[in-house]
């Protein structure tokens, strides 16, 4: 019967990054496991691509700083092209109160990178479409785009030269069990046995567990993304715009384009995650009209959904399962995996590897983090 050492299932950004971190410590027998026909074809592959560091909680905003560092700079060999696309990205907020409080965030250094205070109608030297109305901006001028694609590759690439191997098409149908111990998974070829099982399954991530009643509670939520037709008013480098407050709405250069969202967040099982609901394209629509009435005639080009994952607290859950041995998290990374991934994987690669986590992001994260997770499970199993 084939054994490893480590199987991680998901091959997502989060499995991605975590196969990368343990494999350039110097992890040996890494197996990375994935369903679909190719890396990244979930959430990976369905999301805004946008790098934004401002975070109303501090211990995820340090994992995105953390990251971001990385990103600008990551080091010989990891990626020959910028991963950042610093064209900037602008936090805007109404006058009044949701202007107030974006400044009381971004002000706060626990909370946000130095951002430069800049006029609503700023916004409109990168997008002159935008609204008239009044508020605040704030520039991160060195945040905005990030490629995805290449990201994924280079943690791939970077996996797999130092031994880490990689299966597509293969499901793991369910976790195997011996007594309070996990020592491996089930796939449609067979079983294949493992000192540890790092599930990160995205939007799935509630599933395998729950078969042997181990059930931690994840939220899939479904997020539309829209793309307009290429347009000669959109400055292919201008900044991402991302409104804060009741009326969020973000958007950002695709294609010639614009790729837009309208911030929806409907509950979904995982099945339907990725199913475009049509019914809430008007909405964007009518949002897109509201903050952007000079594209008043652009048409629709795309239109997709993908799934942000949320654990109950809205934090990630990285770390080992406390009730059985040799299963590991790495899920719920909800609107900010991609932006996040490095530092993502470098604590699960502590755990993995050190069975603790020394990372400087984690000092505020873990001993909370694994509290959380066992009130989690608590909560879970009542
Ligand atoms: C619309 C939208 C916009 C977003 N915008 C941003 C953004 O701008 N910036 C940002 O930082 N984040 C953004 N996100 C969030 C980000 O996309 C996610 O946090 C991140 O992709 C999650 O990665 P993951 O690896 O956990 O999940 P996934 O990418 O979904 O990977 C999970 C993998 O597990 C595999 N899998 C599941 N079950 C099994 C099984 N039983 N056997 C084998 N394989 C299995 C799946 O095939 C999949 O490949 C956005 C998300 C959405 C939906």
């Amino acid at each position: 019967m084939e054994r490893r050492k480590l199987i991680i299932v998901g091959s997502g950004i989060a499995g991605a990054a975590t196969a990368w971190s343990v494999a350039q410590r110097g992890g040996q027998d890494v197996l990375l496991l994935d369903g679909a026909t190719q890396p990244g074809s979930h959430s990976t592959g369905r999301n805004a691509a946008i790098l934004r560091t401002a975070i109303p909680d501090a211990a995820l905003h340090r994992l995105a700083r953390t990251s971001a560092e990385f990103y600008r700079q990551p080091g010989a060999g990891f990626c020959t092209m910028p991963l950042v696309e610093e064209h900037g990205l602008l936090l805007t907020a109404k006058a009044g109160e949701d202007s107030e409080n974006l400044e009381r965030w971004i002000t706060n250094p626990d909370l946000a990178c130095p951002a430069e205070k800049l006029d609503f109608h700023a916004v409109r030297k990168h997008h002159p479409y935008f609204q008239e109305g009044e508020g605040s901006a704030w520039l991160f001028a060195n945040e905005g785009g990030i490629d995805v694609h290449a990201l994924l590759e280079a943690y791939l690439h970077g996996a797999s030269q130092r031994g880490v191997e990689m299966r597509t098409r293969c499901h793991v149908r369910r976790l195997i069990r011996e007594g309070d111990r996990i020592i491996g998974v089930e796939t449609a070829a067979g079983p294949i046995l493992a000192e540890q099982v790092v599930l990160a399954t995205g939007g799935w991530a509630s599933l395998l567990p729950e078969e042997l009643q181990l059930p931690l509670r994840f939220d899939a939520r479904r997020r539309h993304l829209v793309v307009t037709a290429a347009d000669s008013a959109v400055n292919p480098h201008a900044a991402v715009v991302w409104n804060i407050g009741p009326d969020e709405f973000y958007f950002r250069p695709e294609s010639g384009g614009l790729l837009m969202s309208a911030c929806d967040h409907v509950a979904v099982a995982p099945a339907l995650g990725e199913m475009l609901d049509r019914d809430v394209l008007p909405d964007v629509a009518e949002k897109a009209l509201r903050w952007l009435p000079g594209l008043a005639d652009a048409a629709f080009a795309n239109a997709w959904a993908g799934m942000r994952t949320f654990s109950e607290d809205h934090r990630f859950a990285i770390g080992p399962d406390p009730r059985v041995e040799g299963l590991l998290w790495v899920a719920g990374l909800g609107g900010h995996g991609i932006t996040c991934s490095y530092a993502v994987g470098e604590l699960a690669a502590d755990w993995i590897l050190n069975r603790q986590s020394a990372h400087p992001s984690s000092q505020a994260l873990h001993p909370q983090r694994l509290l959380m997770n066992r009130e989690q499970l608590q909560l879970a199993q009542h």
